[in-house]
């Protein structure tokens, strides 16, 4: 179903993130014919070029990031024909009325910030003072969302001086994964596992976001977050919520998010002992120190904790989280683990398993059931796993090729106004709250992190936080 027409203003529309993502995302969702012909996306950047220079570099980003099966003349020719440009400054007063006169009066509106979170203040300030977004404007933001609870307190305050909160899409683009609506979907849309998920019957969670990548050519940002603040105070953390949550009497946005907010409030802080901080030596690839350059930085390229929600649902149900770089597969699951059966009556011989459900979001998404069941043959009553698979690869044929990615989904959200997937601003400060202390205590203690080979699962230490509760971490494969 198409969307309603709507203007998009992407400020940092010449930027890496609208190159990759978000021009290419709205393209496929327009060769899809989910985006109208009526729609019109401007571009608005600090580069001083004309409509024919950005159009051209649509062309390009469509060239180099959208598959060929979806490359078709016509189709690109009436995209870019939807496609406008303003030279802009941020920060200063050119081009700011020219937007206005590009921006109409009776379609969706809606704006990215694709910029850097030093200038979100700057362009809310603008939008409002020139008199461009209406009541009704989408103001739609990347992370990072701060750097720790006083950075995000402070961005959310520039926000709402000038807009209301149910104007404000905060994007995490692993909420627009197909599977993590799955995991909703699984959960609250079948009566198997909403009895057994909680503590009497799931032994433990762990959550992995595994990359083979290094910090690339964002090393000197990287170097100032970690994967602390990169990954685990959002991503991991939203997935955490999502697992734990309880089930919103509706699938609203803010029966949701307020069911995401009481787990997030209601984690313990983490003991020193339980977290692992790690950074990848050099090997056949430089190594993270030489990738910063900073000899002497004890930031983190990797990250494992265990850590516990205080209520009635997870007490004594430990989460296990790890994220990291250059590791040995590109991997993110959610893995619930419950626990065996109270009593086996096939005796200690046929072994004892327990059901294993895997919710893979990375590379292929998929979830994946293991159940118990005799091991085929004549050798009597012995235990094994089999998997009953679901991948949408396989489920779902023609249907799995053509599902729109994270960024493009997220994206039509917008234009519906639909903030379910979207970060709420008490939820983002809450989770700094939650993270902040656990960073102000290893600067304080002034703790080095532990290093790993490239190409591995982290550090050994990560390997014994699970091994001293007799638990194993999943293969990364
Ligand atoms: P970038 O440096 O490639 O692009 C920045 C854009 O902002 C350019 O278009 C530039 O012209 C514009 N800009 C900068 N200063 C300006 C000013 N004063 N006035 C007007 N325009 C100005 O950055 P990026 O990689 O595209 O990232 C944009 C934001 O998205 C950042 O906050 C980044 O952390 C976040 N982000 C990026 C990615 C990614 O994959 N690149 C992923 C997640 C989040």
């Amino acid at each position: 179903i198409p969307v309603d027409a709507f203007d998009l203003v992407i400020f940092g529309g010449t930027g890496d993130l609208a190159r990759r993502k978000i021009l290419p995302g709205l393209y496929r969702r327009f060769w899809a014919g989910q985006m109208p012909d009526e729609a019109r996306i401007i571009g608005a950047a600090r580069t001083d070029q004309d409509v024919a220079a950005f159009r051209t570099m649509v062309a390009e980003a469509i060239a180099e990031f959208v598959s060929e099966r979806k490359r078709d003349a016509d189709c690109i020719k009436r995209f870019l024909d939807c496609i406008d440009y303003v030279t802009l400054d941020a920060r200063g007063e050119a081009g700011w009325k020219e937007l206005k006169s590009k921006c109409r009066a009776n379609t969706v509106q809606a704006f990215y910030f694709s910029v850097g979170p030093g200038l979100f203040g700057d362009i809310a300030e603008r939008l409002r003072s020139f008199k461009i977004a209406r009541q009704d404007a989408r103001i739609v933001v990347e992370k990072p969302f701060g750097r720790d609870l006083a950075t995000a307190k402070e961005l959310n305050r520039e926000l709402s001086a000038n807009f209301d909160e149910s104007q404000i899409y905060r994007i995490d683009h692993y909420l627009g994964k197909e599977t993590v609506q799955n995991l909703m979907a699984v959960r609250f849309g079948n009566v198997l596992f909403e009895p057994l998920w909680n503590a009497q019957y799931v032994d433990h969670v762990q959550i992995t976001v595994a990359e083979t990548v290094g910090v690339g050519g964002r090393g000197a940002y990287y170097d100032k977050s970690g994967a602390m603040r990169d990954m685990v105070q959002n991503h991991l953390m939203q997935l955490l919520c999502l697992t734990a949550m309880e089930p919103p009497a509706k699938f609203d946005p803010d029966a949701v998010r307020d069911e995401k907010l009481k787990v997030i409030r209601a984690l313990d802080p983490v003991e020193a002992d339980d977290i692992v901080r790690g950074q990848y030596r050099e090997g056949a690839e430089p190594g993270y120190l030489q990738d910063v350059e900073n000899p002497d930085s004890r930031t983190e390229s990797f990250i494992a904790l265990k850590c516990h929600i205080s209520n009635w649902r997870w007490k004594g149900t430990p989460f296990y989280l790890r994220t990291g770089k250059r590791m040995a597969a590109r991997m993110s699951e959610i893995v619930v683990h419950f626990k065996p059966t109270p009593h086996s009556i096939f005796g200690e011989e046929a072994g004892t398993k327990a059901n294993v459900l895997s919710i893979r979001l990375q590379p292929d998404e998929g979830i994946d059931l293991s159940v118990t069941i005799k091991e085929p043959g004549p050798g009597g009553m012995r235990l094994m796993d089999v998997p009953l698979d679901m991948s949408f690869a396989e489920a779902l044929g023609e249907e799995a090729a053509d599902m729109p990615d994270a960024y493009e989904r997220l994206i039509m959200d917008v234009m519906r106004g639909n903030q379910t997937l979207f970060m709420r601003g008490d939820e983002v400060e809450a989770a700094w709250a939650w993270t902040d202390p656990l960073i102000e205590a290893w600067t304080r203690r002034g703790s080095k992190p532990c290093s790993y080979a490239q190409g591995s699962t982290g550090p050994e230490e990560a390997m014994m936080l699970m091994h001293k509760d007799r638990r194993r971490w999943r293969e990364l494969e």
